[in-house]
């Protein structure tokens, strides 16, 4: 889909024609977002918000458009707003950050153990300061966070949850709105990690009705540097600041001895210092993207991808962590083989040309569920085709043959 847009594509790599299966880490850029940035920044560039010149105030509303374009990308109801952030991880420290002054001794957090490090770490943290218990939810046998085991552990002492909505390794999907339900009966706040889902199925936070929600642009085909934190207005009337600096404060009031800031209200007081605003700019290219080829299309060619990748079961010594169903998952497919170190195969499969990403990749507990420390990630974005996964799993089996000599 849409391939002839992404001219890395068109690159040798390798000697090779490239395939490129690493989107989950990050996704290739189309060239309408790369002229975009390149347009900015060479014929339009100025800081926002603090100008008064022309420039800075045209700027700044281009940059408003394109926060309005994202945030309608993600929401069907206007009751959140979207922090930008530098990407998803920052994101979600904002928000384990939000617990800080709330959590007490005795209170607990729950996370899963299908958890990439950005969505598990921050919460360590914030149960170290606060004197929070952290509790980590099971997955089934596939890697899958279900409703079953999510109600075993649900209790009123629980005051935040933080879940992935579909996993970077095993690409199942999270049932998140059903869960949303039950952790708001159980008194709970509801954190999605939104960084595999948003770009290879529809996302709505607001339907959802998370209290925040994280993703990063760079995997959804726009440009690094930039994440989002949605946030219910709720949530961003009580936030106090995560990190503070220019343009968080109306003044700075010095009357008594104690000196006091007088910090904005809304957005602008969670958002210090210059933002990425060539990035956002450009990245309102890939939301126009994605809208013109119709998330329906992505998911229906995603899946047919996926559904030919399976076939990787077949070669003998593979092992797939997770489904072996193309249901409820996206096209994110770790495996291991019995005798073959992934960084082996990771580097037989980069000789031949194919991209992807071998190791823990930021998810250690769900490799320690599954008894592994590593696997081989293949993961899909819109421009790959059918070729491309027939390429990779011929050079899987070349692979096998070659190194499993045992
Ligand atoms: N959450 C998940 C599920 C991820 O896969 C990733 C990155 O791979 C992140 C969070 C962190 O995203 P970023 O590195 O863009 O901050």
């Amino acid at each position: 889909m849409l391939s002839s847009q992404f001219l890395e594509l068109k690159v040798k790599y390798n000697n090779q024609k490239l395939i490129y299966l690493d989107t989950a880490a990050s996704a290739l850029k189309p060239q309408a977002v790369i002229e975009t940035e390149k347009d900015f920044l060479s014929s339009r560039y100025s800081n926002i918000s603090r100008g008064i010149s022309n420039l800075s105030v045209s700027v700044t509303k281009e940059y408003a458009q394109a926060r309005q374009k994202v945030l309608q990308f993600v929401t069907s109801k206007s009751n959140g707003k979207l922090v930008i952030t530098n990407s998803a991880t920052t994101a979600l420290n904002m928000a384990a950050s939000f617990y800080e002054d709330k959590l007490q001794l005795g209170d607990e957090i729950l996370v899963s153990y299908a958890e990439h490090h950005s969505n598990f770490l921050p919460w360590i943290k914030l149960a170290k300061k606060t004197g929070a218990v952290l509790k980590v939810l099971e997955v089934d046998n596939f890697g899958q966070l279900t409703i079953d085991n999510l109600v075993k552990v649900l209790n009123p002492k629980i005051k935040v949850v933080a879940l992935t909505y579909v996993s970077n390794v095993t690409g199942a999907i999270t049932p998140v709105r059903q869960m949303a339900e039950l952790i708001h009966k159980a008194g709970a706040d509801f954190i999605v990690d939104a960084a595999q889902a948003v770009g290879h199925m529809p996302v709505d936070f607001s339907e959802i009705d998370c209290e925040m929600a994280a993703w990063s642009a760079h995997k959804v085909y726009g440009p690094t540097a930039l994440g989002f934190l949605y946030c219910k207005d709720r949530i961003i009337d009580e936030f106090s600041n995560f990190l503070v600096g220019g343009g968080t404060v109306d003044d700075i009031n010095f009357a008594d001895s104690d000196i006091k800031p007088i910090y904005k209200k809304g957005l602008e007081k969670l958002e210090a210092g210059t933002p990425p605003i060539s990035q956002m700019i450009a990245f309102a290219k890939s939301i126009e993207m994605l809208q013109t080829v119709n998330i329906k299309n992505i998911v229906n060619h995603e899946k047919q991808l996926t559904e030919e990748l399976i076939n990787l079961q077949s070669l003998p010594g593979i092992e797939i962590l997770g489904s072996i169903s193309s249901d409820n998952r996206l096209g994110i497919i770790s495996f291991t083989h019995q005798n073959i170190h992934p960084h082996d195969l990771g580097q037989f499969l980069d000789d031949a040309g194919v991209v992807c990403r071998v190791g823990h990749n930021c998810a250690v507990p769900i490799h320690r569920r599954f008894g592994k420390v590593a696997s081989v990630r293949f993961s899909l974005g819109l421009y790959n085709n059918l070729n491309d996964v027939k390429q990779a799993i011929a050079v899987t089996k070349e692979a096998i043959n070659f190194l499993d000599k045992v």
